[in-house]
């Protein structure tokens, strides 16, 4: 890997972070604040939230096993996928790899930031060539960018193939985990320390059911993990989000319960989806969602539609020709979307 000095945009470097009120005194005991001109009524909405959310940070270690310096807290995953950009890529010169298909948000964010953005397809299998990632850097590449399981694939990247890539790129390798709570395969967060390009990104938004609280998780060296709380806006969590996702978090039994639940409703899902007359061909999906090819994926869409029933349309993505993407719901959302799919005619 170069060295971190080489990789971050000059100016991010050299960034003198904003310095809040809070930051200023440092771990002494005070109870009187009048250091940041916030009010002192409307308890406790009147107090700015913890800039680097350490009482969040500390229960997401005891549960990922990351230690806390090694975790950085967004708005959403996306706003860790666009600082990946903000702190290592100079607009207009550097560029990214990328597989194809993947997460739109990339390629989205890539285009804000004016980054060149290099999609090398995934084989047949939805699989990823490491040597053809390798092949489409050059020397201003400097992240690369994959997603296991992918989305809206819903497969595994071989780990062997991701470990090339760990291994024979210079620059950063980001791994995005979303979905990773669904999957028995070893997450790469656990191999952090063998590997100081690697950018793990972790979501509130699928497993533990918090997508309206956005909550983005990034594991990575202590050093990039310094590199990106000095671009992020000082307060990118608040209050409520900080307190709320504790909470979910302490109720480790409800959790578990859920994805046991929807674990479940896969095995079923496939199954049944597997038996129906439109249906081309399922592939298998270590997510929350299937990937279905079936006989006319945009009369079907439509047809879904006018029943109140949205899946997602991938018909027009990169090797998903005929697909519809297909999230896991609750029993009763299952069995309506098989019901409605028995009667397509
Ligand atoms: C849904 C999803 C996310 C989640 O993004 P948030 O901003 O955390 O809600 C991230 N990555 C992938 C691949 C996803 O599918």
């Amino acid at each position: 890997m170069k060295d971190l000095q080489q990789l971050a945009r000059p100016n991010i470097w050299a960034l003198k972070p904003y310095s809040s009120a809070r930051d200023e005194y440092k771990g002494k005991t005070a109870e009187v604040f009048l250091d940041a001109n916030e009010s002192p009524y409307n308890q406790p909405y009147n107090r700015y939230p913890d800039p680097l959310q350490l009482d969040l940070k500390k229960a997401i270690s005891g549960l990922k096993q990351v230690p806390v310096e090694n975790i950085f807290l967004g708005n959403g995953s996306d706003e860790a996928i666009d600082l990946v950009y903000r702190v290592f890529c100079r607009p207009g010169i550097d560029n990214v790899v990328a597989i194809e298909p993947t997460y739109g948000m990339y390629e989205v964010c890539a285009d804000i930031n004016d980054v060149e953005y290099r999609r090398v397809p995934l084989d047949e299998h939805f699989q990823l060539s490491a040597a053809a990632l390798l092949a489409a850097c050059d020397e201003h590449t400097k992240a690369i960018w994959l997603c296991s399981p992918n989305n809206p694939t819903g497969n595994l990247l071989l780990r062997e193939e991701v470990e090339k890539v760990l291994r024979g790129f210079d620059g950063i390798v980001v791994v995005d985990e979303a979905y990773s709570d669904f999957s028995d395969a070893r997450p790469f967060r656990a191999d952090l320390p063998l590997y100081p390009n690697l950018v793990v990104l972790n979501t509130m938004s699928k497993a533990f059911g918090a997508a309206a609280l956005r909550l983005g998780m990034a594991f990575a060296s202590a050093d990039i993990i310094g590199l990106m709380n000095k671009v992020k806006y000082p307060y990118n969590i608040n209050s409520l989000t900080q307190e709320t996702v504790r909470k979910i978090l302490g109720n480790t039994g409800l959790l578990h319960q859920h994805l046991v639940d929807i674990l479940q409703a896969r095995r079923s899902m496939e199954l049944a989806l597997e038996s129906l007359p439109i249906c081309l061909r399922l592939y298998p999906t270590d997510a929350n969602f299937i990937l279905m090819r079936v006989t006319d994926a945009d009369a079907i869409y439509n047809y879904l539609v006018d029943q109140g029933i949205i899946v997602r349309n991938r018909n027009h993505v990169h090797l998903c020709a005929g697909c519809l993407r297909i999230t896991i719901g609750t029993r009763s959302e299952n069995t309506r979307l098989l019901s409605a799919l028995r009667k397509y005619r």
